[in-house]
């Protein structure tokens, strides 16, 4: 079997754009994401006897505006001759993976179409009528593999109903097969999860994703899946019903051994630390075979950094560089209101933690469109009295299919999904939009200056190699 896989392009929709200065346009192209589409890499991995190859169109557009993945997906059809077309999609993919189905079609209708990623798996409704024939939800390596399987051995007569996790595109209806909630936790992470299968890195190579300033190769890995809270706003621990599984530490260790040729490693979860004894655990074996000559980059909770400093420490050692912080709010009721579970007085606390272990910390701020001046200048005061290495802010985007979504659907007037990347107000301002998007343009200068701050208070405690 033949078998393409793409990450399809995100288009750079920034109304920010409009009304940005020159610093808030750079701080928005500094949003672009450079990393490999681990999911496909994933995928790959579990088909090893067919031949798969993964094109990244995102990556494309990202080192040439002019990309145009339309005519590059043609060629790449014409060139490689698919059985199966795996498509992955974010919400901000999704008007792009509409229009590369129906190309995959004309060019051969013959083709299996399957999409995956958390937009299909929050709406598989939206891909009714659409040329996909197969709809993965949520964790798709099992699922993908008895697609594969399955088609193999009866091509056209293939019978999918069988596989659990998938949605069947009859043309004008949806047919949902079993879903992995039916599934127990243990038979869950024993049969269906595959997390011992090692990604397949090479197909993604040629695309040498580096972290710019550094000029430095990065890649991802995978040491859990789902989450163990349930913020309002995010999709990633629906992708498993609300369960958390942490992998085999051995098996991520073993995997660690097979990516000396990137010097940066991000672990790609939704909460690495959510298992504390098991992230303890790999954090040791990390240093005991010698592999903290990695620099890692983790998303971590600032609740754990309290609850765990010790942990804290320990990972520094490990080679923990960076820490992602969602911080969200600059107060408790804001956070309360994202369902959070968390606190200021914690977030403050564990900033200066994170900041003295010598931690590059880039926290998130999210920007409600219905702020108004002195929300603005509340936030300004926030990040100024709390300085990291950087400060991000999103704006509030309910992402369809989220909790979220079901409290602000009223107020939605953008409902182009190529506007859903966090960077453009979906939902109505308070202020004009102009003075809204000077606003947090302000906040991305702001930004800059509060790093210097970060630097002059905290730069005693950087870390050597960093
Ligand atoms: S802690 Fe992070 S990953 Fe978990 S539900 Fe909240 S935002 Fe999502």
């Amino acid at each position: 079997m033949k078998i393409l896989l793409v990450n399809p392009i995100i288009p750079y929709k920034f109304k920010m754009f409009d009304y940005a200065d020159e610093a808030g346009r750079a701080a928005i192209k500094r949003r672009v994401l450079v990393g490999p589409p681990l999911g496909l890499n994933e995928l790959a991995a579990v088909v090893p006897d067919e031949d798969v190859i993964i094109i990244d169109q995102k990556a494309e557009l990202d080192a040439d505006p002019n990309f145009d993945f339309e005519s590059h997906l043609i060629k790449e059809l014409e060139n490689f001759r698919p059985d199966i077309v795996g498509i992955t999609c974010l919400t901000s993919q999704y008007n792009s993976v509409l229009k590369m189905l129906q190309i995959v079609k004309q060019f051969n209708n013959k083709i299996l179409t399957t999409v995956g990623g958390i937009h299909p798996s929050s709406c598989p409704e939206d891909f009714a009528g659409s040329k996909a024939d197969i709809i993965s939800l949520a964790l798709g390596k099992y699922s993908f593999h008895q697609i594969v399987k399955e088609f193999k051995q009866h091509g056209e007569n293939a019978d999918f109903t069988k596989i659990p996790s998938i949605v069947i595109n009859n043309g004008t209806s949806l047919h949902y097969t079993k879903s992995y909630k039916e599934v127990s936790y243990k038979d869950f992470k024993e049969n269906f999860l595959l997390d011992e299968v090692i990604p397949n890195r090479e197909l993604t190579d040629r695309y040498d994703y580096k972290i710019p300033h550094l000029d430095k190769r990065v890649h991802y890995l995978s040491t859990s899946q789902g989450c163990t809270h349930k913020c309002n706003f995010c999709y990633l621990w629906e992708m498993t019903h609300g369960r958390y599984y942490y992998r085999d530490v051995e098996s991520i260790i073993s995997e660690l051994k097979l990516m000396d040729r990137y010097p940066i490693i991000r672990f790609c979860d939704a909460h690495t630390f959510g298992d504390i004894n098991k992230s303890k655990l790999l954090f040791n074996r990390i240093i005991e075979e010698g592999l903290n000559h990695h620099q890692f980059i983790a998303d971590v909770r600032t609740d754990t950094v309290i609850k765990h400093p010790d942990l804290m420490e320990l990972a520094v050692k490990a080679g923990l560089r960076v820490t992602i912080c969602g911080l969200e709010a600059t107060s408790d009721e804001e956070l309360e209101s994202y369902g959070k579970d968390n606190s200021i007085a914690n977030i403050e606390e564990a900033l200066k933690t994170l900041n003295q272990l010598g931690l590059y910390v880039s926290g998130n701020y999210i920007v409600r469109p219905d702020y108004d001046e002195s929300d603005f200048e509340r936030l300004a005061r926030f990040v100024e009295d709390n300085p990291i290495y950087h400060s991000g802010f999103t704006i509030l985007t309910p992402f369809p299919g989220t909790a979220q979504w079901e409290e602000l659907k009223d107020e939605i007037v953008i409902r182009d999904l190529d506007y859903y990347n966090l960077t453009n107000a979906v939902t109505r301002t308070k202020l004009p939009e102009e003075a809204f998007y000077k606003q947090v343009s302000d906040l991305y200068a702001h930004s800059g200056r509060m790093t210097e701050k970060y630097f002059s208070m905290y730069g005693k405690y950087k870390l050597s190699g960093v």
